[in-house]
């Protein structure tokens, strides 16, 4: 099939897959009363599902997989270009699954790595575009470890579309905000009732709930933390425990250097820059049905839903 039919096919099943996702946030929802232009929900939407995926597509792809492939070329081997390509896109979609799974309970336990996971946990209020939130970094070493086997292995090309639109898919159902009952397929397909947990504010889901797309690597590793309960509905039962920039640049300097982003109002320049958003948003917000306009005040400080002994805890 030619790369660019199934590049049409793949994005409009996303598109419909959206669609679907969006309806059963608002027919099943897990927290009630979340709103659909949710805190954070611009910034996960301009910077880090448009801006930065597009970005770090061209460099992930034409940067580093592509020299990678000009001294690696592993294709003449013909070790999975001989396979079917569902068998090709069920291959390389266990073998990443595992790897993140490994490497995503190896964030949660390394100082260093949670630096670059933490971005994720950040929202307090967790819907289908909440898993676009991941760091710079975090994405360049999962995507590429990701992409260049498929492509060094000389994979159908169709298997990269195919692959990210599944990424994708499970990305927003995971962290949809739906209520499901996935009955026994929870034992094999990750959900919200299991991924949701993983974006609490409790100790007990701090290193628990690791999987992406398949469950059963938490079943498998003994990570699993599923109490039947939801963790409720309060922004202090969910994100991080600590305070946490909401600006996308200053979310990421906070990876390098530890910072109260309201100490920086001082600087004229910064104000100038932080109030940036907010004064387009309410001038665009005018030109609005005012039930479409969302700009908030900052938030208070929360206390964390639990207490956390400092000592215990790495992910600071
Ligand atoms: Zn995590
Ligand atoms: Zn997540």
């Amino acid at each position: 099939m030619p790369q660019e039919k199934v590049l049409t096919i793949t994005s409009t099943i996303l598109f419909c897959w959206i669609a679907i996702i969006i309806a059963w946030e608002r027919i099943s929802p897990y927290r009630k009363g979340l709103k659909f232009f949710r805190e954070g929900f611009w910034i996960d939407l301009v910077w880090y599902t448009l801006i930065q995926s597009y970005f770090l597509k061209i460099l992930i792809f034409d940067y580093i997989i592509a020299p990678m492939q000009r001294h690696w070329d592993l294709s003449h081997f013909h070790l999975v270009s001989n396979w079917p390509v569902a068998v090709q896109v069920l291959f390389f979609l266990l073998t990443h699954d595992l790897y993140i799974y490994l490497f995503h309970r190896f964030q949660h336990s390394n100082k260093f790595f949670w630096r670059i996971h933490e971005a994720h946990h950040s929202g307090k209020e967790v819907d289908f575009l909440a898993g676009s939130r991941s760091h710079v970094v975090e994405i360049i070493i999962n995507q590429t470890i990701e992409f260049a086997p498929i492509i060094l292995l000389g994979a159908d090309p169709v298997v990269v579309p195919i692959k990210a639109m599944l990424d994708a898919m499970f990305g927003m159902f995971i962290h949809g905000n739906i209520k499901v009952n996935m009955g026994k397929l929870k034992y094999i397909i990750n959900s919200p009732q299991l991924h949701l947990w993983h974006h609490a504010n409790y100790i007990e889901v701090f290193h628990a709930n690791f999987a992406t797309k398949f469950s059963f690597w938490d079943y498998l590793f003994k990570s699993v933390y599923d109490p039947g309960h939801a963790p409720g509905d309060k922004p202090e039962n969910w994100g991080l425990y600590y305070d946490y920039p909401r600006d996308y640049f200053l979310q990421h300097a906070f990876s390098v250097k530890r910072f109260d982003e309201q100490k920086l109002l001082k600087y004229p320049l910064f104000n100038w820059y932080y109030n940036l958003r907010p004064r387009l948003m309410n001038r665009f917000g005018k030109m609005l049905p005012a039930k479409l306009t969302t700009v908030k005040k900052a938030e208070k400080k929360s206390e964390p839903a639990v207490a956390i002994p400092q000592e215990e805890n790495i992910l600071q």
